[in-house]
């Protein structure tokens, strides 16, 4: 049970995650502030102009100018935390403080509300639990993130009125969800965020998580095909989408340098040649590209951890510790992989060793978590449902 000192330390992180996220979303719209970090005014900025320059497309150009934040914030710093955050702390601790759950929650209590008014019940109608949403909801959720991840390279990494639009759709949608089927329909069903929180959250975070299952829920899952599929595609998605930086500029600082998220002109770019590959353009649409890319990721990923698996149940012996030892060493894999690229736009504008500190310090939190993930055993009926290393 949650204590009282607990509760209103969650409900105030809730309370300034949706206030930080609600400034992030008028600023996209009006930030007259935020830009005098990216001209030299600032000393400590991380956003100062740099003495460096990158090949974009074999134009040189100067990592330099003035450009409101916001994406900047959202990209480099707040989506970073996020696996971080999911095998630290898990998802429930999450679904706790998330700022659209909490709108979510918000727009369910005004029906409710509404409707006792009316003398109505305000019961929420349940999504059937047997029915193809519940029954796909991994693939559904990973195709959702599949077209987030492209809209990302397409147009809001740095689409500012884009990425407006994007989180006023996603409000409205599920904000109408929980209207009409209660909050958890978007968090359980659709939201593109779910599958990342799950593979970094299960089957249990570094530190407790209170009110979680036990590891009932991903034991009873291990073998699920969807699973796997998810697991698989999503090395692959991470993979294929920092590669399409590359890709695109033809230079591997590219994404580092952090010029994307504020390229001048991404709708303009749409039908330019997707691939700058060794001084050449590669003649096929950015439109296309980009899915092409993020589908072959999918593809080979589920192709080299679909054979890593066969390989590591055979020497396990065991079907359910063979799925669970190529998951974790999986999730061991993306998340170095993700920080490999995630936050470093920001870090490498930080003075001294900060990036090189961060790095070892993902390294060592993601080998504690493979360390004692290994070392958990699948749930018998007659066992309790996770045994933790001691
Ligand atoms: S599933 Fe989506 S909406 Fe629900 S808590 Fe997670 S990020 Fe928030």
């Amino acid at each position: 049970m949650m204590t009282t000192d607990s509760n209103t330390r969650t409900r105030l992180a809730r309370h300034l995650f949706v206030a930080a996220w609600l400034l992030l979303i008028v600023s996209l719209a009006w930030d007259p502030v935020s830009s005098r970090l990216t001209t030299g005014e600032v000393g400590w900025s991380p956003w100062a102009p740099r003495d460096e320059v990158v090949n974009v497309r074999g134009e040189v150009v100067p990592l330099s100018g003035q450009y409101a934040l916001g994406a900047s914030l959202l990209w480099g710093i707040a989506v970073p935390l996020i696996p971080l955050g999911m095998m630290l702390f898990g998802e429930r601790l999450w679904h706790r403080v998330c700022p659209l759950s909490a709108i979510m929650n918000l727009a369910r209590r005004l029906t409710v509300r509404r409707r006792v008014g009316t003398g109505r019940p305000g019961n929420a109608r349940r999504i059937d639990p047997g029915g193809w949403l519940s029954r796909n909801a991994w693939e559904v959720q990973f195709g959702l993130l599949f077209l987030f991840l492209n809209l990302r390279l397409l147009v809001i990494n740095s689409d500012r009125g884009g990425l407006l639009l994007f989180f006023l759709f996603v409000i409205g949608v599920a904000g109408l969800l929980a209207m009409r089927f209660g909050r958890q329909a978007w968090c359980d069903h659709l939201c593109p965020m779910a599958p990342a929180q799950r593979i970094f959250s299960q089957p249990a975070p570094l530190l407790k998580e209170r009110g979680g299952d036990g590891g009932h829920g991903y034991w009873a899952d291990v073998l699920n095909p969807s699973r796997h599929f998810v697991y698989y595609g999503y090395f692959g998605l991470v993979i294929a989408y920092y590669l399409y930086y590359f890709l695109w500029s033809g230079d591997w600082y590219y994404y580092h340098s952090g010029l994307w998220d504020h390229a001048p002109n991404p709708l303009g770019e749409l039908w330019a040649a997707g691939f700058y590959i060794a001084g050449r353009e590669i003649p096929i649409p950015k439109l296309l590209a980009v899915p092409l890319t993020l589908a072959a990721g999918v593809v080979l990923g589920n192709l080299l951890w679909g054979g890593i698996r066969r390989l590591i149940t055979r020497w396990s012996g065991d079907a359910e510790l063979g799925a669970h030892r190529t998951l974790m060493l999986l999730v061991f894999c993306a998340f170095n992989g993700y920080y490999l690229f995630a936050g470093k736009p920001v870090l490498r504008g930080l003075p001294g060793p900060a990036e090189a500190v961060v790095t070892a310090l993902m390294l060592a939190l993601s080998g504690w978590w493979l360390a004692r993930s290994l070392a958990m055993r699948p749930a018998r009926e007659d066992a309790p449902a996770l045994v933790l290393p001691r």
